[in-house]
């Protein structure tokens, strides 16, 4: 018996030390500033962080070191992965989860393609399943890994008003997959309702469908027709280039990622 509890103690305290030392260490990386050089990186590569108000712009640093330490990122086709392209791509990803608490828990792996890539998709039709190969240049699994195309990834984030950025919408994809479905209903944040997100993005989608089939020009991609989940991610591109025309046209979901995320994009400069 007293073997028993001896070893009952030191497992419980073990997994106490380790849960411990892993917070410990998260915070750590999130007080940790990043360098200069680093600084001057993501500034060259990811204009839209210079148009950050300051004390916004001082969250990303952690987040960044904390991304960094988390993912590993993996050359395909010969790539050389180097430090612009961690920097840039954790940079944008962590614009995201900049103001709030969500983060990417399940995510470790990042592949990174020189270009648009091949990808298998299976279609399914009753008990029919068919494979064919598509040219992409993102990619987002259910619970990780996410995989770009370095060359969009760059001009997306180069480009930072266009309203197209791919880096953002696999993310995007990955924040929504936190509920455990990627369906464009991500977790919320405190002070958001199901209810509501529901109704307004069920609202949007369907006026978005419409507009799309009858061929009317919309601020929104047209890919987001193509699912509850391009809708949720395409909007999410838009929110953060072109905030104002998504305010504009679309009011009602522009005011949901605002409380999503905890930002207010129209106000910077
Ligand atoms: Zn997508």
């Amino acid at each position: 018996m007293f073997i028993f509890l001896t070893i009952v103690l030191l497992v419980a305290g073990g997994l106490a030390y380790y849960f411990w030392s892993k917070k410990q260490a998260r915070a750590a990386l999130l007080a940790t500033p990043l360098t200069p050089h680093q600084r001057d990186i993501i500034a060259r590569q990811v204009p839209i962080i210079r148009r950050l108000p300051p004390a916004l712009r001082n969250h990303l640093d952690g987040r960044v070191n904390l991304f960094l330490d988390q993912v590993s990122f993996y050359g395909c086709d010969g790539l050389e992965v180097t430090e612009e392209m961690e920097l840039s791509i954790a940079a944008q990803a962590c614009l995201l989860v900049i103001n709030s608490d969500l983060w990417y828990d399940n995510l470790t792996t990042i592949l990174i393609y020189p270009n648009a890539f091949k990808s298998k998709q299976q279609r399914r039709s009753g008990y029919v399943v068919s494979e064919k190969e598509i040219v992409r240049t993102g990619e987002s699994w259910d619970r990780g890994p996410v995989i770009l195309s370095w060359a969009h990834s760059q001009q997306g984030a180069m480009n930072d008003r266009d309203g197209q950025n791919v880096v953002l919408h696999e993310f995007a994809h990955q924040i929504d997959d936190l509920s455990g479905a990627t369906n464009g209903v991500p977790v919320l944040s405190a002070g958001q309702t199901f209810a509501e997100w529901e109704e307004v993005f069920l609202t949007a989608y369907d006026a978005h469908v419409h507009a799309v089939e009858n061929g009317q020009r919309t601020v929104i991609d047209a890919y987001g027709a193509t699912g509850h989940e391009e809708f949720f991610a395409v909007s999410v591109e838009l929110f953060f280039e072109r905030p104002k025309a998504l305010q504009r046209d679309v009011p009602e979901v522009y005011g949901q990622l605002s409380k999503l995320f905890r930002l207010n994009p129209v106000e910077w400069s």
